[in-house]
């Protein structure tokens, strides 16, 4: 297992990419041209899997999970799809992507070198509650106030709220992405603005979404496009999408205080069920949470899982659930259309890069084997 410090932009990744494997086949290029890269490994048996990490660019672990298997081999007896990273120009985050915009070398460690330097390089088109947006070649860069306003919040909702509701924002936003700072968990040695950027993007109608919410809509950038075209022609039968969450912050005191150990991962399965889910999906996210446990990773449990949610109707399990009625389309519930088993694994940020990497590898495997056993 391995965590590879010297990647630091999605171009670190295609060159690591094809280091280890002739025959990665590249799908579509981001704005920067780094490359969205497929690369099949296991065996030759039908149907197909497909493992993706990277959409979401902060959430480096998924990305680092399938990396490993590329370096270090995976053993599945199916024809095994891996997207190691589906966001390479964001995994650069928000100083790269300054500098890519720019064309000139920034210089940012802390918000008021961030607001100095989108001053001098770039035109403010909108000035907010707490936040400052300014636009270079195409590209948002949201200055925030951090003292006042968690940016977090900002980019899951309340930017969106505000693009409904005004024409003239709306037109500023409609077709751009969207650089936030990003609030927490990096890995220990990373700051806000160095890597693995909090991006969000905007379609005509004025929707601000992360880029794992858009996956029914066509207007959309490469990043989405180019991975929903690779899966309606491979039609996979297992997919599985890795991120990470901060659940953690989402627990109330009351239930910390519990002595309830939190847990260190949890899974999420389409609410909209996959035709075979009693069959087959069920059985393999169990045995996903099992083979975790056993190798001493604990998953959330029900009550964690209800409290964090917090949705009024309940649909929780032991390690994963199946609700998740928030706005758009992401890949896991668009891709029940052909997957008999379509799971997104949570690892909680909070922990070392080193263990978040090793629980995704851990699930993966588990799947693999599981699904083998029903297929
Ligand atoms: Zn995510």
């Amino acid at each position: 297992m391995s965590y590879y410090t010297d990647l630091k932009t999605g171009h670190d990744i295609a060159s690591f990419v094809r280091r280890q494997v002739k025959s990665a086949e590249e799908i579509a290029t981001t704005v920067d041209g780094s490359p969205i890269q497929v690369v099949k490994l296991g065996g030759g048996r039908k149907p197909a899997i497909l493992l993706k990490a990277g959409n979401h660019s902060s959430e480096i672990a998924g990305i680092h999970a399938l990396l490993t298997f590329l370096a270090e081999g995976l053993q599945s007896p199916f024809e095994t799809h891996i997207i190691p990273c589906g966001s390479p120009f964001d995994f650069g985050g928000y100083r790269f992507a300054l500098e890519w915009a720019s064309e000139t070398k920034v210089h940012i460690e802390d918000d008021e070198q961030c607001l100095a330097e989108l001053t001098r390089l770039g035109r403010k088109v909108y000035e907010g509650e707490h936040f400052i947006l300014f636009e270079v070649r195409n590209t948002l860069f949201t200055w925030v106030d951090r003292k006042k306003l968690d940016s977090r919040r900002l980019f899951y909702g309340q930017l969106d709220t505000l693009t409904l509701r005004d024409p003239e924002l709306r037109a500023i936003l409609s077709g751009k992405r969207i650089f936030f700072p990003n609030e927490l968990y990096y890995p220990e040695d990373y700051g806000s603005y160095d890597q693995a950027g909090l991006v969000g993007w905007t379609s005509p109608d004025g929707y601000v979404s992360n880029l794992n919410r858009l996956y029914d809509r066509y207007d959309v950038p490469p990043e989405l496009w180019s991975i929903r075209d690779y899966c309606e022609r491979l039609k996979p039968a297992m997919v599985i999408d890795l991120h990470e969450s901060c659940i953690n912050t989402r627990i109330p005191e009351k239930l910390k205080r519990s002595g309830e150990q939190l847990g260190n991962h949890f899974l999420i399965l389409p609410p909209v069920h996959a035709p075979s889910y009693e069959a087959i999906e069920t059985p393999v996210a169990e045995a996903m949470v099992a083979a975790t446990g056993n190798a001493g990773f604990d998953c959330f449990t029900l009550s964690q899982l209800e409290a964090a949610w917090g949705y009024p109707d309940t649909d929780y399990f032991h390690g994963y659930l199946r609700k998740d009625v928030r706005d758009g389309m992401p890949f896991y519930r668009w891709a029940i259309r052909f997957a008999d088993v379509s799971i997104t694994t949570e690892t909680s940020m909070d922990m070392p890069i080193e263990k978040r990497v090793m629980i995704h590898i851990t699930l993966v495997n588990a799947a693999i084997e599981a699904f083998s056993r029903f297929l």
